[in-house]
């Protein structure tokens, strides 16, 4: 058995998937999922991720961290938990850079959201020494206190679905199989579910205009924004994403560090959508909760003090070790690289009115 066979014998049975349940099979099948089966990250891998490029990622967000803990008057029992830990890296950075902190370690419970088998071994190498626990999903939570949650490149990781205007109509994008063997993108009828999504003011569709609406997110956001609502705290994703709601579709595959046609390489290559930030907002005023952002990451980091610290880290370094501290400084935050592609959105409940990096 493989992951594509898997899949063409669940279109074989029930008929084409919509994009959600094929994006959530190739990433997160138990056995064949693409999370489940490596370490994705760096040269070697797939894709590199902010933390993996320098320690000031991880120390920064620390730093934020150690912050919110401070707003909240110091909590015993506050939750620090991180979804989609990858290796670990930006817990490991935020820890360290936070030891001095008094009082401030002895009361977090540590808490990781990963479903891989394979990158939780990294996390626990990672951070040893450290009181872990692990979660897949939220019901596993515990604790009452207040919760600080953390998350890069993690929503992108959420299954997002597609509807394209076809007709006079809105149809749901799925995955079929294809004449020579291969999936195919295929139209099924949408529900109404789904429809239920769509943005607010949006221009009225033109024919082919297609919309990226993600479920898992929203309910996955819905998870955040309760807990909040109920503990107190704040919660910070980063991501590769947009500020308006648009027509358009992001939907992309990632091997060995090159785009690829999404439907190849099931289970082998990265699957990743871009965040709608705005559906995020709408949907946190909805709920009650303060949304702080979205910020682009240069313009975030920077407010955190990234410059300086790359100027600290450059003043006690070798020539070479300076000049990586002052790439990965660049790549970070500049607009060219990740520092406008990349945003940054903050969530708070029960917190001063204005949080540590969004300014004034
Ligand atoms: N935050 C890390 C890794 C990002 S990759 C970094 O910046 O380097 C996405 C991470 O989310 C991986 O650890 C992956 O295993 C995890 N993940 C993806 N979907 C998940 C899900 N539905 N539940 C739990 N973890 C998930």
């Amino acid at each position: 058995m493989s992951l594509p066979s898997l899949l063409e014998a669940e279109i074989r049975a029930q008929g084409p998937l919509d994009i959600g349940r094929f994006m959530g099979v190739a990433l997160g099948h138990p056995k064949f999922g693409y999370y489940n089966t490596r370490d994705p990250f760096g040269e070697a891998g797939d894709f590199t991720t902010a933390p993996e490029i320098s320690q000031m990622f991880g120390e920064l967000l620390g730093a934020w961290v150690a912050q919110i803990w401070f707003d909240l008057r110091m909590p015993r029992n506050t939750a620090l938990l991180e979804c989609g830990p990858g290796r670990g890296t930006l817990m490991a950075d935020a820890l360290r850079a936070t030891k001095n902190v008094k009082g401030f370690h002895e009361s977090l419970e540590i808490t990781l959201m990963e479903m891989s088998p394979v990158l939780r071994e990294k996390q626990r190498e990672a951070l040893s020494g450290y009181s872990l626990r692990w979660i897949k999903t939220w019901d596993e939570l515990s604790g009452e206190g207040p919760l600080i949650v953390l998350a890069n490149e993690f929503l992108d990781a959420l299954p997002v679905r597609h509807i394209e205007y076809a007709g006079g109509q809105w149809l749901e994008r799925a995955v079929g199989l294809s004449r020579d063997g291969g999936f195919d993108f295929v139209h099924t009828p949408a529900q109404d579910d789904l429809l239920g999504l769509i943005p607010p003011g949006l221009p009225a569709p033109k024919e082919g205009d297609m919309l990226e609406l993600s479920p898992d997110r929203a309910a996955f956001m819905a998870k955040v924004f309760a807990l909040l609502k109920r503990r107190g705290g704040a919660a910070l994703f980063l991501d590769y994403g947009y500020v308006a709601s648009a027509y358009g579709e992001t939907l992309q595959a990632l091997y060995r560090h090159e785009f690829c046609p999404v439907l190849e390489r099931v289970g082998e290559a990265d699957l990743t959508a871009h965040v709608d930030f705005a559906a995020l907002g709408r949907a946190a005023g909805e709920a009650g909760i303060t949304a702080h952002g979205p910020l682009t990451q240069g313009a975030f980091l920077k407010v955190l003090g990234i410059e300086a610290r790359a100027a600290m880290l450059i003043k006690a370094a070798s020539p070479v070790q300076a000049e990586t501290v002052r790439k990965a400084l660049h790549r970070l935050t500049h607009s060219d690289e990740m520092g406008t592609l990349f945003k940054v959105m903050g969530f708070s409940y029960g917190v001063s009115k204005n949080i540590a990096g969004f300014g004034t």
